[in-house]
């Protein structure tokens, strides 16, 4: 007994030390607050701590001053989308198909940033900051791809790849009311998922917003600031304010250029001031960069000694203005001459915050360097490609490679010749083979674009002929009907549009696919019609292409299939983690019929992957009863542990004997610790995550689900060989709530 107790003090003990140590870890992962100044289309020469003698940029060279001027600084694309795309996932984007400037194009899931991709935001959320997003999005205009579904907390900017600058010209409510690809510059700027009234200069406006979030947060958790000007960048736009300190440049363009740029450094200045005045300038680490080299005829930018400019892989195109600063850790007055990349930001970001990503960095944390305690340089290779050109460029060291194919290559020694004038003979490359055997390997790991681009519009518009056309106006930021308290509407499929289910989010299961059911799953049998998808289940006679006399499996030993039906799902297309699921549907109730509302989870096999039924209709133990399941593996024998409650369809008779011809609404109220799962708002059951957590740490219910609606025959469904034919399962709405966020 004695030894028992002990024994209880000792674990009682070693609870309270724990506890001690994961506090003093949590005190530990709150590393310094982050600010990415991003200006757009900015030349390497248009700042002052690079020499620029007709644009004064005092507080942009307060930065250099405060800290590090990169002299060899790089974006990790030569155009805004794809470069925005590397900096703010911290890897290159070719990795996950981002080879592209995407296009415009609000109906779109796949047009942007890919699901599978944590941002910057979402990774220092693990350590709790709080982010918030300004200016240009340019990553996803699909609600799933706002920024408020990526990761940030707060957003005050707009999604195109760029935005009129005067609030007169803001003439559009949304993007329901665009028609086109560059009308995207003309809608009203957005707060969050909403639209806003505003006033006043953009690039004004954005400063503002930025200065009012470092004021609301300081004092507060740690905070990732991603202000996103999209100055200096098409249409040239200032105001006089800005326009007449510059009345000593005489070409035009240049000086409305200018002026817009002088409009962003006194953002800049406003913004530093305020950190110094909170006192938190020394816990804020601050960096600046262009998003692309200048496109120098367009915009009047000036890219200094470099060759080319925007859009190009030589010098001019990627070697951007770069400086950071973080006072007393970071020595003032820096100058560091090694090739950095955008990709670094987040590394280092990630590195002081302690937080884990969920897919491996290309960047590399620079502190250590900057303070001496790393020698040598962070990058070996660094590497860019533009997929559509066929045109790569790698830099190692002083080298640069450009290739265009497989076999034209140029040479160039950068320490020697950063304007890329003289072309050196391979034989005069120092390691030579080395640089292409890199190239061939990183090009190895790299992803073919997902998406079309800009240059691709009208491919696109030919295969997307409902680009612009909304079809549900709850898909785009109008008010849905009741929304929950505290939620928004993240995505809503309405089924309005007649015809086969939106290919944009719904794809099919085919042939016999599980659970020796008899019907063969074919698209035929999913129609929208009258305002629902509706699933028929028919008895007809389809040929088992796989028939195979001998087999053990029943998907070949079947010669042919009695019964079809259809499944559909969003797979890849649309999935979500948390909030509420919200589905109204009526099931047919004849015997065999084995309708579901359910959700998988994305990542891992089943049932390991999780899967949730928010609805099933089936026998069990012959008596007709719906279900509220949840799934996970065992980790012990591989099979599924279920979480079921089972309710006698009888039950739902004696309340309302015409329940089955009535739409029901399912639901499923999600967050990080439990599953709710209701019929006509009665709680059918409850399910605790935590008791699904594996070994590993992995719980199949904190990752993102997508969505199944099915109508199975036989098996569970009993023998429908006496029911009348066809059986109609409807849908009439699938819709996602989130939580807002403050
Ligand atoms: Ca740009």
């Amino acid at each position: 007994m004695k030894n028992l107790k002990l024994n209880k003090i000792i674990l009682f003990l070693s609870i309270t030390i724990l506890f001690a140590i994961s506090e003093l870890r949590a005190a530990e992962k709150s590393g310094p607050n982050v600010i990415v100044i991003l200006t757009d289309d900015q030349g390497y020469g248009d700042v002052g701590f690079n020499g620029c003698t007709d644009i004064p940029t005092p507080n942009i060279d307060r930065i250099a001053n405060n800290g590090v001027k990169f002299t060899n600084g790089y974006v990790t694309y030569a155009v805004c989308g794809p470069s925005r795309a590397g900096l703010i996932t911290g890897r290159y984007q070719d990795r996950f198909g981002f080879g592209r400037n995407p296009l415009l194009a609000p109906n779109d899931p796949g047009e942007g940033l890919p699901l599978s991709e944590e941002t910057m935001a979402t990774v220092l959320n693990k350590s709790g900051y709080k982010s918030m997003a300004l200016g240009k999005w340019h990553l996803g205009a699909h609600r799933s791809q706002w920024p408020l579904n990526r990761g940030f907390d707060e957003f005050f900017g707009f999604l195109s790849g760029g935005h009129q600058y005067f609030p007169e010209l803001w003439t559009l409510q949304n993007l329901s009311e665009i028609k086109g690809q560059w009308d995207g510059y003309k809608t009203k700027l957005m707060h969050n998922n909403g639209r806003v009234e505003e006033q006043e200069y953009l690039t004004d406006a954005l400063s503002r917003e930025a200065v009012s979030f470092v004021e609301k947060q300081a004092g507060g958790s740690p905070f990732f600031m991603y202000l996103a000007y999209n100055a200096p960048h098409a249409p040239m736009q200032a105001t006089e304010k800005y326009l007449k300190r510059f009345n000593h440049i005489k070409d035009e363009k240049r000086r409305t250029y200018a002026a817009m740029v002088s409009a962003v450094d006194d953002g800049v200045g406003l913004l530093l001031n305020k950190l110094e005045e909170l006192k938190i300038d020394d816990n804020t680490i601050v960096f600046f960069l262009s998003d692309n080299g200048g496109p120098e005829d367009h915009n009047a930018s000036d890219n200094g000694p470099l060759r080319e400019g925007k859009s190009s892989l030589y010098e001019g195109g990627i070697h951007v203005p770069f400086a950071m600063q973080w006072p007393g850790h970071v020595p003032a007055g820096m100058v560091y001459n090694h090739p950095v990349i955008s990709l670094d930001i987040m590394a280092t970001a990630v590195a002081l915050a302690n937080a884990g990503t969920k897919n491996p960095l290309d960047g590399v944390n620079l502190i250590p360097y900057l303070k001496g305690e790393k020698q040598g340089i962070p990058h070996k290779e660094l590497f860019w490609r533009k997929y559509d050109q066929d045109w790569h460029a790698v830099r190692s060291k002083d080298y640069k490679m450009l290739r265009r194919g497989e076999s034209d290559t140029e040479w160039y020694n950068l320490s020697k010749d950063i304007s890329e004038k003289n072309e050196l003979a391979k034989a005069e490359m120092k390691d030579p083979e080395e640089m292409l055997m890199a190239h061939d390997n990183w090009l190895s790991e790299m992803k073919d674009p997902v998406f079309w681009g800009l240059m691709q519009g009208g491919e696109y518009n030919k295969k997307h002929p409902s680009r612009f056309s909304i079809p549900s106006p709850l898909r785009i930021d109008s008010t849905p009907p009741q929304i929950p308290a505290g939620y928004e509407l993240l995505w809503a499929e309405e089924f309005d549009q007649p015809g086969k289910p939106d290919e944009k989010y719904w794809s099919y299961e085919n042939g016999f696919v599980r659970n020796n059911e008899l019907q063969w799953y074919q698209p035929d049998n999913a129609m929208v019609k009258n305002g629902k998808l509706v699933i028929e289940g028919k008895r007809e006679e389809v040929r088992n292409p796989n028939y195979n006399k001998k087999s053990e499996n029943w998907r070949e030993n079947r010669k042919y299939a009695e019964y079809t039906s259809a499944s559909i799902n969003t797979k890849e297309k649309f999935t979500f983690q948390y909030g509420i699921m919200e589905v109204r549907a009526r099931v047919d109730t004849s015997m065999g019929s084995w309708p579901a509302i359910w959700t998988l989870g994305a990542e891992r096999r089943w049932p390991e992957k999780g899967e949730v039924d928010v609805m099933e209709y089936y026998r069990h133990d012959g008596i007709p009863k719906i279900l509220a399941n949840a799934a996970w593996g065992n980790e012990k024998n591989y099979r599924p542990v279920w979480d079921s409650a089972r309710v006698p369809l009888s039950s739902f008779l004696q309340k309302d004997p015409a329940w089955p011809e009535k739409f029901h609404v399912w639901k499923m109220v999600w967050n990080e610790n439990v599953i709710q799962l209701y019929l006509d708002e009665v709680l059918l059951n409850e399910i605790d995550l935590e008791k699904a957590t594996y070994s590993d740490g992995f719980n199949p219910f904190r990752q993102p689900h997508y969505i199944l609606l099915n109508l199975a025959l036989g098996s569970n469904g009993g023998d429908p060989s006496n029911t009348q034919f066809p059986l109609k399962y409807e849908v009439d709405y699938v819709r996602i709530y989130q939580r807002k966020s403050n």
